[in-house]
């Protein structure tokens, strides 16, 4: 079965059979017509800037364990996507911090865990004490100037997006 992990229905037990369905190759179950949809995996991720600094957190984890990126995580679907970032931001960093703003969806796969899908926001830091937790082994502002080794593409990406927003005095 491509690209699916799935080799019987998992409503009624039944070998799955692939149709083409909806534009694409998909794995049906000939009896019940349960069919599979790879759904795309959703990460959200906050970016908190402080007296021009930016908050990273290490990862305790593979891949890319000992480098740095912005606080995020895999929300739950029944969850509201902006909440999800503040929550992951406090799991990770001690910190409760607001979301205060949509600042991209990023498409593309980093690693056959990740997300296909990561909703950035900016947010701000309300309270807490920042003490790295969960599944980071560090959590800490950086300098723009001074950043540490990071982990993803997105969040060099997101980085840069944000030094493109700043005067041209601050983003050199
Ligand atoms: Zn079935």
């Amino acid at each position: 079965m491509s690209g699916s992990e799935f080799r019987y229905c998992p409503r009624c037990g039944a070998s799955l059979q692939e149709e083409s369905l909806f534009g694409r190759a998909r794995p049906v179950c000939p009896d019940c017509r349960w069919i599979y949809f790879a759904d795309p995996k959703v990460a959200v991720a906050a970016l908190v800037i402080q007296q021009g600094q930016v908050l990273l957190v290490q990862r305790s984890n593979e891949p890319q364990r000992g480098l740095w990126s912005l606080p995020a995580g895999f929300m739950d679907s029944d969850e509201d996507p902006a909440a999800a970032a503040e929550r992951e931001c406090l799991e990770e960093t001690g910190l409760r911090v607001q979301v205060t703003g949509l600042l991209d969806v990023i498409g593309g796969l980093e690693h056959p865990h990740g997300a296909h899908l990561l909703i950035v926001y900016r947010a701000q830091v309300l309270g807490g004490a920042l003490q790295p937790a969960d599944d980071a082994a560090g959590a800490a502002f950086f300098s723009l100037e001074h950043l540490p080794p990071l982990a993803f593409r997105t969040t060099a990406q997101v980085i840069q997006q944000h030094r493109a927003t700043l005067p041209a005095e601050n983003s050199s």
